[in-house]
């Protein structure tokens, strides 16, 4: 996963003429820590995890990312993540790095003691190396307000009062408004801008969305508030359609009570499988890595794909998909509402302050158009697709940050 993430970034590094030395200074991580989670589970008997932690690089500020929890969570996909945070934050121009990290756990099949368990402990092991100006998760696959209340808690057992140490929290623990729908939200702003270029209304397109989660379920609803029509939906207990359009508000109860979208009676049921190929002008691929891949690009009907998961699209199927001319909105573009609004977040915590939804959701979409105009500047400029344009953008903004804090005098080509 993590030499995905490096052949976009050669790509835009080739097109900005970067030295050898320079791109191995920005893609190694600054730090990179794996823990040893035991705990005494509710079943009996010890159980054991691994955490980790990956701080890729502070250049610009202190290193943001999620945290994530899953059975396939390891250094390789937390480098992966925490590099693409780096590129994600200055593609949006907040003042933060990037980080990601994780336990390799299921919290499908845990109790809510064992979670909280794992959760506290994991914090007694990174308290060194998280904070409020050092490094400040939030939540990801798996990882929910909850969850970051807890981390909030133990640290400042510490630290003592620490609000600004995570984001995405509850709101009665120093959360912020339009935090829980702000990466859905970013979502929408960017297919609205994505649509604009292409004179379409929101009114005249068809959407599928894979993943009906927090960042899935929030732009399906968003999108579907702008009047576009959800036609299918996937997750991983299968897929549901509708050509008139889900009820996404609906299909949202109904994942809450039942945990997946199988057995919606709002829709025909399908094999999840489909969702990536499905028959709709807009692709939202909003579950996990690797989605769209070589096998299954060449069948993409959609002609625009907002990339809400991170890393969802394999560097083979980028470049089918680029030849055949689908406009790729990319992850570190598409999913960056999620950052912005946690740093809006941090900002409120630091300066405890509150600031109304109405505030943050519209500093949110300002946010995201400015940046999807940027990369659109230097997509055009360097007559590129959008994904090697965000790469540009955000590896100018990192190196000339790391170069002006250092009296090496190296020249940059930009
Ligand atoms: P989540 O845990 O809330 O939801 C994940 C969704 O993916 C669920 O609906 C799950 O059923 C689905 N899924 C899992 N495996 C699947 C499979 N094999 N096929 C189809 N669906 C499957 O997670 P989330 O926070 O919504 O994150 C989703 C993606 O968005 C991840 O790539 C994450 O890194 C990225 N992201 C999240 C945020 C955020 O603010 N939460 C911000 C930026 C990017």
């Amino acid at each position: 996963m993590l030499s995905d993430a490096h052949t976009y970034f050669h790509k835009a590094a080739d097109v900005l003429g970067l030295s050898d030395d320079v791109r191995a200074i920005l893609l190694a991580p600054k730090r990179t820590v794996k823990v040893k989670i035991v705990i005494e589970g509710e079943a009996g008997g010890l159980q054991s995890y691994e955490g980790y932690r990956v701080q890729h690089n502070d250049a610009r500020g202190p290193m943001k990312g999620g945290l994530r929890f899953h059975p396939d969570m390891d250094e390789d996909h937390a480098s992966a993540l925490a590099n693409l945070m780096t590129w994600k934050t200055a593609v949006v121009d907040i003042p933060y790095g990037g980080a990601k990290g994780g336990i390799n756990c299921d919290p499908r099949s845990m109790s809510k003691k064992d979670l909280f368990q794992v959760t506290t402990r994991f914090v007694q092991e990174m308290k060194e190396v998280i904070g409020p100006l050092t490094d400040i998760p939030a939540p990801d696959v798996n990882t929910n307000a909850e969850i970051m209340g807890w981390i909030m808690s133990e640290y400042s057992r510490y630290a003592g009062f620490s609000p600004g140490v995570v984001t995405g929290k509850p709101l009665e623990l120093f959360g912020s408004e339009g935090r829980a729908a702000a990466t859905g939200r970013g979502v929408m702003d960017v297919l609205g801008a994505a649509l604009k270029e292409t004179g379409t209304a929101f009114a005249d397109v068809t959407v599928a969305v894979q993943g009906f989660g927090n960042v899935g379920s929030n732009a399906a609803r968003l999108i579907a508030e702008q009047g576009a029509r959800i036609v299918a939906v996937a997750d991983h207990t299968g897929g549901v359609s509708n050509d008139k359009g889900l009820d996404t508000v609906a299909l949202a109860a109904w994942v809450a009570e039942h945990g997946g979208v199988k057995g919606f009676k709002g829709g025909a049921a399908f094999d999840g499988g489909e969702i990536i190929t499905w028959d709709a002008d807009v692709l939202v691929p909003a579950a996990l890595e690797n989605s769209i891949t070589a096998e299954n690009a060449p069948d993409v009907k959609a002609s625009i794909i907002v990339e809400g998961a991170n890393a969802p699209t394999s560097p083979d199927a980028d470049a089918i998909l680029n030849t055949r001319g689908v406009l790729i909105v990319p992850d570190i573009l598409a999913n960056a509402g999620g950052v912005t609004v946690s740093y809006f977040e941090w900002a409120q915590n630091i300066q405890h302050f509150k600031w109304d939804e109405e505030r943050v959701n519209a500093e949110l979409d300002k946010t995201m158009a400015k940046a999807y105009a940027a990369v659109r500047d230097v997509a055009t400029e360097f007559e590129t697709d959008l994904r090697t344009g965000a790469f540009i953008l955000a590896i100018r903004r990192v190196a000339k940050a790391a170069l002006a804090r250092t009296y090496v005098a190296t020249e940059l080509p930009f």
